[in-house]
């Protein structure tokens, strides 16, 4: 006999529109009951993430929904201000309107345009490789590269403090695994004398890594790679645009351009901040992704208007250097100010600026009371940063003014004096 909602499922029924549909049965009860108490273990532990909604476009001064006009944004990856910027919105509008809303496909089948191959190409050329691959994010490639590179016979050598998107990747691979202490080039070469009996070597590091804003020591890592035969692989989502005096990344920086193998980042971050993510390196290994990863074999193509975005910031970007080297000095501004005042900044010279609080609770309420004066920052306590070691991070961003940073550091120290996080 059909009965309550099983009766008013087949009839289409189960309230007007807008009445969600509330499974019934007991696994339903059951699932319903775990997942609240497993929400409330969350909360209880005071790590609940709330999401705040903005009313604007993404900027250095933002409109939140219900009140809060002309916040002050230092909490975006926007590290370039291309996410809101004219020429890249008109890219993106032309290209929607001549190529469509999307594609309705994967790349094999039907899900590749001209502009796809465009955009390939300029992310090979930006990078000074042979050949790229879009994803539609970065976390995707991350998934995708491991398991299509390495078997059984290979060995991956990953930092310790990795993003969660390589750890993943990792995962799922069936290469042998080392995991080395964060930056510490001493422990990677014990790992690369152990890694010796593997067929290859492969090192796995953030370029530049997003809860330190720190830099890994690629220079150290290229010359280890190379005494111990091994390849470099650096996730450069927090370095694509704006690290190295024209903006090519970690690489450029420290100067390993030649010796770093495969590159994988974001669009999402300083390239437009739209969404989409890439491998770039050797033809071979680019041809076999095509041919292997999975997130690229079964995932729809990235619509035109995401493409337009980024295509148009790395145009922008190799036009010119300007806007990297504009960010750099907004850094070294904000950096400065905020030691003077008494603040320690974790990292250097990276717009991921870290404000070391060390209590999760002194963290939060500053946060909170950053924004009370119009000053929109975030506090990371554990698990995302280890126990003792909270934080605020800020985000510093080409299109902040020189008033905007002084203005922030500003609000910090007088929100750092009335907690006595200040002296
Ligand atoms: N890798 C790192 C270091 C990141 O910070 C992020 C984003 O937070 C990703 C990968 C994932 O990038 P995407 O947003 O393109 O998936």
């Amino acid at each position: 006999m059909l009965r309550g909602a099983a009766v008013r499922l087949l009839r289409g029924g189960g309230g007007g529109a807008g009445t969600p549909r509330v499974a019934s049965g007991t696994a339903a009860a059951q699932l319903r009951r775990r997942l609240e108490n497993e929400l409330e273990d969350i909360r209880g532990a005071g790590t609940w993430k709330s999401e705040r909604i903005i009313a604007s476009r993404q900027g250095p001064h933002l409109r939140l929904d219900g009140g809060g006009a002309g916040i002050l944004n230092f909490c975006a990856n926007n590290y370039l201000g291309l996410s809101s910027h004219p020429e890249v919105i008109r890219a993106a509008v032309e290209a929607l309107e001549k190529f469509g809303a999307g594609l309705s496909s994967v790349r094999f089948i039907c899900g590749t345009q001209s502009i796809h191959k465009d955009l390939e190409e300029k992310i090979a050329r930006f990078h000074q490789r042979e050949d790229a691959i879009l994803y539609a994010s970065c976390f995707d490639a991350n998934a995708g590269i491991f398991e299509a590179l390495l078997t059984p016979e290979d060995a991956v050598l990953s930092d310790e403090l990795n993003h969660a998107s390589i750890i993943d990747g990792i995962r799922l691979c069936k290469a042998n695994k080392y995991r080395y202490k964060h930056m510490d080039m001493q422990d990677l070469e014990a790992k690369l004398q152990d890694a010796q009996k593997h067929r290859l070597r492969l090192v796995a590091t953030d370029g530049a890594f997003s809860m330190d804003g720190d830099i890994a020591p690629l220079k150290e890592i290229c010359q280890l790679a190379q005494k111990y035969d091994a390849l470099v692989f650096i996730d450069e989502c927090h370095a694509t645009g704006f690290l190295g005096p024209n903006g090519r990344g970690t690489d450029e920086l420290l100067g390993v351009m030649d010796k770093v193998t495969i590159i994988n980042s974001t669009l999402g971050k300083a390239l437009g901040g739209a969404a989409g993510g890439y491998t770039t390196g050797p033809k071979p290994l680019i041809d076999l992704l095509r041919q292997r990863s999975r997130p690229y074999l079964f995932s729809n193509s990235l619509p035109p208007a995401v493409v337009g975005c980024a295509s148009k910031a790395l145009d922008l970007l190799m036009e010119s250097n300007a806007i990297a080297q504009s960010m750099a000095a907004k850094t070294q501004r904000f950096r400065s100010k905020m030691t003077a005042a008494g603040f320690t900044i974790s990292g250097k010279d990276h717009p991921i600026c870290p404000v070391m609080l060390g209590d999760a609770r002194l963290a939060a309420v500053m946060a909170e009371d950053m924004l009370n004066r119009g000053i929109y920052v975030i506090g990371f306590s554990y698990p995302v940063v280890p126990k003792g070691k909270a934080r605020i991070r800020v985000q510093i961003s080409a299109v902040h003014s020189d008033e905007d940073i002084d203005r922030c550091v500003e609000a910090f120290t007088e929100v750092g004096r009335k907690h006595e996080a200040l002296p």
